[in-house]
């Protein structure tokens, strides 16, 4: 892809409504693995969103998500374009970028759900009293995922090299946002 190609797909992202946005997303369930953020850069850990059903990668509150999760990001504009940390597979990175070398698909046997990160936690043998305990429980950052620091270069890229424009795009989606 051409610059100028990328900055069309950036523009034509804007433009689209709800039912073709949603239907670019793949439903990989990526996006709803933990993330770890280290001095070097972002990691996907193997912890889900507890509201991601493993067996089929969909969110299980959806529609209601963003009541349900201080933390879940509603993927929208701003986030594909800003956030750097969607995965080069993803059906909006591939709608700008073109179709990934390779299909970001974790193997979800392998994934653990924070619930299940809580109770580990809970059960931890450490001794309760020591001020350290905090610091030695099972975390998020116990289970990165080492090639995942590979899984964003493009939403990087994306983020980056077309900071300006990006920033023009949303700009003006925001006008229209807001005037509906
Ligand atoms: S609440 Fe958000 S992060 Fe969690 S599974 Fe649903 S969409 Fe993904
Ligand atoms: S990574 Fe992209 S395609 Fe996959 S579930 Fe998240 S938004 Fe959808």
């Amino acid at each position: 892809m051409t610059e100028k190609q990328i900055q069309e797909r950036i523009e034509k992202l804007a433009t689209l409504n709800d039912e073709q946005w949603e239907s670019l997303c793949k439903g990989c369930g990526v996006c709803c693995l933990l993330k770890h953020t280290r001095r070097a850069g972002v990691y996907y850990t193997s912890v889900a969103c507890k509201n991601l059903n493993l067996d089929t990668q969909r969110c299980r509150v959806y529609n209601t998500r963003l009541n349900h999760r201080i933390y879940c990001n509603k993927v929208n504009v701003p986030v594909v374009l800003r956030s750097g940390l969607m995965p080069n597979s993803c059906g909006y990175i591939e709608y700008i970028y073109g179709p990934a070398e390779t299909q970001i698909k974790p193997d979800y046997k392998k994934i653990i759900s924070e619930t299940e990160l809580t109770k580990m936690s809970a059960t931890s043998d450490d001794n309760n009293d020591s001020p350290r305990r905090a610091n030695t429980l099972p975390g998020p950052w116990d289970f990165v995922i080492p090639e995942s620091s590979q899984w964003c270069t493009r939403s990087i890229e994306l983020r980056d090299k077309y900071e300006k424009f990006n920033n023009d795009v949303i700009t003006r989606w925001a006008k229209k946002q807001n005037q509906h």
